[in-house]
């Protein structure tokens, strides 16, 4: 059976819960009209009211909260891109020919950078200047068709092209096999995580 509102008589004080319905026209002990719900249920309504506007507004202001922030990072993501390209240095030295750098990303996953040039048409235009490659063990390989090419034990799973941004600092662009995933990232080929030959 639900649970009734509390009833009070306003002429004779009684309170009861009624059956079958939340508020009953008339008294039952003194058959006055003059019933209303009891204080305490009011209070109850109204706090109820009030957690049920508190938590849309959690929910709001999250969602606005996150939206935000996506905002601001692709912001920042966009003004050091337009920076970088700007600021590449025609004065610095030029990098070595035939120079590679490994870096490993954990898991067998060691990404190459080479002075090769850029053979993707797409990036070439963009100024990228030279390759990049991104193999994984073949063991881990799910399938053939997720390498762009095998060597040995080694399956390159991305390629993609780079460019100077300011002494070892670079900017890539990749490529996924499997899925066509394009990436940008930033790295510093001299801040100990890369291995140069
Ligand atoms: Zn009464």
């Amino acid at each position: 059976m639900a649970k009734r509102l509390h009833n009070k008589c306003k002429s004779c004080g009684y309170t009861w819960y009624p059956k079958g319905k939340n508020i009953s026209t008339k008294c039952p002990r003194c058959y006055s009209t003059a019933v209303d719900i009891t204080l305490l249920e009011k209070i109850k309504a109204i706090f109820s009211l009030l957690f049920f506007i508190f938590f849309i507004a959690i929910i709001f202001f999250s969602n606005t909260d996150t939206s935000n922030k996506k905002s601001e990072t692709s912001n920042i993501d966009q003004s050091n891109q337009s920076k970088q390209t700007t600021e590449t240095n025609q004065s610095e030295p030029a990098i070595e020919a035939g120079k590679t750098w490994t870096g490993d990303w954990g898991n067998g996953i060691v990404a190459t950078m080479t002075t090769e040039p850029c053979d993707i048409s797409d990036f070439t235009k963009l100024d990228y200047k030279y390759a990049m490659s991104v193999t994984i063990p073949i063991a881990r390989l799910k399938k053939p068709t997720d390498a762009w090419h095998i060597d040995g034990d080694k399956a390159t799973t991305m390629m993609g092209c780079w460019f100077r941004t300011s002494g070892l600092s670079i900017h890539a662009k990749m490529i996924r096999k499997n899925d066509g995933k394009v990436t940008e990232q930033n790295f510093r080929l001299d801040d100990g995580n890369w291995s140069s030959k």
